[in-house]
């Protein structure tokens, strides 16, 4: 087992590792920016070192301070969390050439999943359901409406090296796909510096459905359930649940075994996550993030397995023990995640927290860096934190988050806690009928509007 860890993040994920690192009975060293010297993960760990100004690109993005930060501190392996260097496979290969471990999959899986033509490609020949669309990358035009007209319209023509939605375009009928093509080739080009674009059927009305992989990189993988994460807003995850109200224990079984099995193939090590859009019960991979999920907690909650643990321990080389079998899911879960933006507006609101009170009580769960008299920097995110609730069922669940939402107090800055107050009080949300355009609708048009703030 590694001696001590480097925690390359910081905010709520970098508190949460650390928490794992030290039931495990691993020393931690945190790194900061100087933005970032009083934060809660940086008081309770071991070592502190920092490593830059503000800017991520001289502090959490920078590979030779954090280098240099592991070799005064003698870690052995570096945490990346999610965001910054999480999935960056040049920082993993280099970790290993100077003998530091990386705690996250083989440097060539996180390429692969990197490229989303590359990742779509794999995706197919391991047996994963993926959108119809073009082979690979489209080139000339005819090409385009050659196959178009084969899978139909609407189509969505999508940056090869796309992220956060950019380069990404819909063509409603035959007549839009040129003026698609070009104004997505030009926006891929202007974000990431690379034009080349794909085909893909666009869905209407889908849901975002994900499956939790964990494997242990020879062979061995398991799957630990879905999480619906449909309620979003600007491509932006704002509320996730485990399990998807719309999955049948029949359809979780095949396609977790589908996922677990492409794992099981490419000998994948740690954790894992196969993003799918899900319309008219079948299953269409978008793509796969090679690193822990914000939204991690809501499949910890309903399986019991603390997914960073077992990440840790596959990464130190020692056997995957969980056998598909032992992964019971249990009841139901629901993560908001807490922001500091104005509610109804999502300006963001850094600043001084005046006053904390986090809620408590039977399957109530707070993921969160923040505390009284903390300063939230304007530099990075504004996840303030994550309330994760469980219940026996969704039901319960959702009469508890109401509770709980009730009781968290967050002064002195704007939070989005009274978005989720609305939502957890809404008759969509508590019959689960809603898909990824359900949040927008609602705040510009439906019954949020002008209500939430
Ligand atoms: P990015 O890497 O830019 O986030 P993704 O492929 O993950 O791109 O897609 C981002 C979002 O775009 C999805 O969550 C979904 O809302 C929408 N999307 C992607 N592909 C399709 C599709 N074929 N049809 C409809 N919506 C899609």
């Amino acid at each position: 087992m590694f001696k001590k860890i480097l925690i390359a993040n910081r905010g709520e994920i970098a508190l949460r590792i650390l928490r794992a690192c030290k039931e495990l009975g691993i020393a931690t060293v945190a790194v900061h920016s100087t933005a970032d010297a009083d934060a809660m993960h940086v008081r309770l760990a071991e070592e502190s070192v920092c490593i830059g100004p503000p800017s991520a690109r001289e502090s959490y993005l920078n590979i030779p301070s954090l280098l240099a930060a592991c070799e005064i501190t003698g870690a052995d392996a570096v945490h990346p969390g999610y965001g910054f260097l999480a999935e960056n496979a040049r920082f993993a290969e280099i970790l290993a050439d100077h003998n530091i471990h990386f705690i996250g999959p083989k440097a060539e899986h996180i390429r692969i999943m990197g490229d989303k033509i590359e990742a779509k490609k794999t995706a197919q020949a391991l047996g994963i359901p993926v959108v119809p669309g073009s082979d690979g990358g489209i080139t000339a035009d005819d090409e385009a409406y050659r196959v178009a007209a084969e899978i139909g319209f609407p189509v969505l023509v999508k940056a090869a090296a796309g992220g956060g939605g950019r380069g990404m375009k819909v063509a409603l009928t035959r007549e839009d796909l040129s003026h698609a093509l070009s104004a997505a080739r030009t926006e891929a080009l202007a974000a990431f510096g690379d034009d080349s674009v794909y085909l893909e059927k666009y869905l209407a009305t889908p849901r975002h459905i994900e499956v939790q992989v964990l494997g242990d990189g020879r062979g061995h993988a398991i799957h630990l359930g879905e999480r619906d994460c449909s309620l979003q807003r600007r491509h932006q995850k704002v509320w996730e649940e485990a399990p998807s109200p719309v999955i049948s224990p029949e359809q979780r079984a095949e396609i977790g075994e589908t996922c677990a099995k492409a794992m099981r193939d490419l000998k994948y090590l740690g954790v894992g996550t196969i993003e799918f859009l899900y319309e008219n019960s079948r299953f269409y991979f978008i793509e796969m993030n090679t690193r822990i999920q914000v939204e991690h907690p809501v499949t910890e909650m309903v399986t019991g397995i603390d997914l960073i643990n077992e990440q840790i321990r596959v990464a130190a080389g020692e056997p995957l023990t969980l056998q598909q079998s032992d992964i019971v899911m249990e009841g139901h879960a629901i993560e908001c995640r807490v922001n500091a933006e104005h509610p109804a507006t999502f300006r963001p609101s850094p600043g001084k927290i005046t006053h904390y009170h986090v809620p408590g009580g039977l399957g109530i769960r707070v993921d969160s860096n923040a505390y009284q008299g903390y300063v939230i920097p304007p530099t990075y995110d504004s996840l303030v934190g994550k309330l994760i609730v469980h219940g026996k069922t969704r039901d319960e669940c959702l009469r508890r988050l109401r509770r709980a939402l009730d009781e968290f107090v967050v002064d002195g800055i704007d939070t989005t806690l009274p978005l989720f107050r609305t939502l957890v009080r809404t008759r969509d949300i508590a019959e689960g009928r809603y898909d990824i355009h359900w949040l927008e609708h609602f705040l510009s048009e439906g019954e949020g509007k002008g209500k939430v703030g």
